[in-house]
C-alpha cells in the first residue's frame, strides 16, 4: 500500500515540489470550484465494500496542487510531454472536434497516462499503479502496454467531473485473501467538453476495449490503432457517471457504489 511519496514518484530524487496538478492554461477549463468532483474507492471480488474515498470536501479546483514529483521532472519531461498534448487537448476543451490520427492518440493517453499516475496520489491508499510502471513510463512517454484510454464528448455546464475507483481483481485459489489490496484502477475525468476513461491493472485481467467503447460511445486512443472519428455520444454528469462506474460495479458485484467529492488540495487528510 502506497503512503504519501517523500521522493519523486517517477525518478526518485528530493526535494519534491508542490505543483499544480492543473497547467495554467488548462486550467481555465477546469471550474474554479471543482467541488462536485465525485472520488469513490471500492473493493470488489473478497470484500465488496464500498468506501468513500480518503479525502472529501470543499475542493480548490483549478488552484489543487500536490507534492509528489521533482522540480526537474515537472518542468522537464513532464512539462515537454504535455506541450506534445497541447495542441489537441485545447481543441477538445472547447469541444472542435476532428479526426484524431494515431500520432494525436499517442500525445493525448501519453498525458493521460501521467495525470493519472499523478491523481492517483490525491489519495495514497488506494493507489495501485507501480513503481516499475512509472519508471517505465518515464523512460518510454509513451502509454503503457496493458493499459486502456478512452475518450468521450462531454456536455458540462459548469460541472467537471473527476471519477477515480481502485478494486481488486482476485488472481485464482493461491490469491490471499490477507492481501486484498486493491491491483487494478480506473480514472475518468473532464477536460472542458471532453472526457478520458482510464483502465489499468496489476493482475492479469485483460479489459476489453472495444465493447465497453461502443456501449458508452466513446473512441479507444490507447493502444492507438488507426484515425478516429469524433466519438457520437454527448455525455451527461449522469451518464458519465454510469460510464465511469461500469468496471467498479463489475468487479464488486451487487454493490452499491457511493461517491464523495474528492478533496484535491488537502492531500494526506483522511475522510471525517
Ligand atoms: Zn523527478
Amino acid at each position: 500500500m502506497a503512503t504519501i511519496p517523500t521522493t519523486c514518484i517517477f525518478c526518485g530524487a528530493k526535494p519534491l515540489s508542490r505543483e499544480h496538478i492543473w497547467a495554467k492554461w488548462l486550467g481555465r477549463y477546469i471550474p474554479k470550484v471543482y467541488g462536485r468532483t465525485k472520488h469513490a474507492v471500492t473493493l470488489g471480488q473478497f470484500n465488496r465494500s464500498v468506501q468513500p474515498g480518503r479525502f472529501h470536501g470543499s475542493s480548490h479546483g483549478n488552484s489543487a496542487k500536490l507534492k509528489v514529483v521533482c522540480h526537474p521532472c515537472n518542468n522537464g519531461w513532464m512539462s515537454r510531454l504535455q506541450m506534445r498534448a497541447k495542441p489537441w487537448l485545447a481543441a477538445l476543451a472547447v469541444g472542435n472536434w476532428s479526426d484524431l490520427e494515431t500520432d494525436a492518440q499517442e500525445a493525448l493517453a501519453a498525458w493521460v497516462t501521467m495525470f493519472t499516475m499523478v491523481i492517483e496520489f490525491a489519495d495514497p491508499p488506494t493507489s495501485i499503479i507501480s513503481s516499475y510502471e512509472r519508471r517505465e513510463f518515464m523512460r518510454t512517454q509513451s502509454a503503457l502496454p496493458g493499459w486502456k484510454i478512452w475518450i468521450g464528448r462531454y456536455d458540462l455546464g459548469d460541472r467537471g467531473v473527476f471519477n477515480h475507483l481502485s478494486a481488486l481483481i482476485a488472481e485464482g485459489p493461491l490469491y490471499s485473501e490477507a492481501a486484498h489490496h486493491p491491483n487494478t484502477q480506473t480514472t475518468g475525468f473532464s477536460i472542458g467538453k471532453t472526457v478520458f476513461q482510464v483502465f489499468s491493472t496489476r493482475s492479469r485481467h485483460v479489459e476489453e476495449d472495444v465493447g465497453f467503447a461502443l456501449r458508452y460511445g466513446l473512441q479507444t486512443i490507447w493502444p492507438a490503432r488507426r484515425t478516429i472519428r469524433p466519438p457520437t455520444t454527448l455525455h451527461t454528469f449522469a451518464t458519465f457517471m454510469e460510464m465511469s462506474n461500469d468496471f467498479a460495479n463489475r468487479a464488486s458485484g451487487d454493490a452499491p457504489l457511493t461517491a464523495v467529492p474528492l478533496d484535491l488540495s488537502r492531500p494526506g487528510r483522511p475522510a471525517a
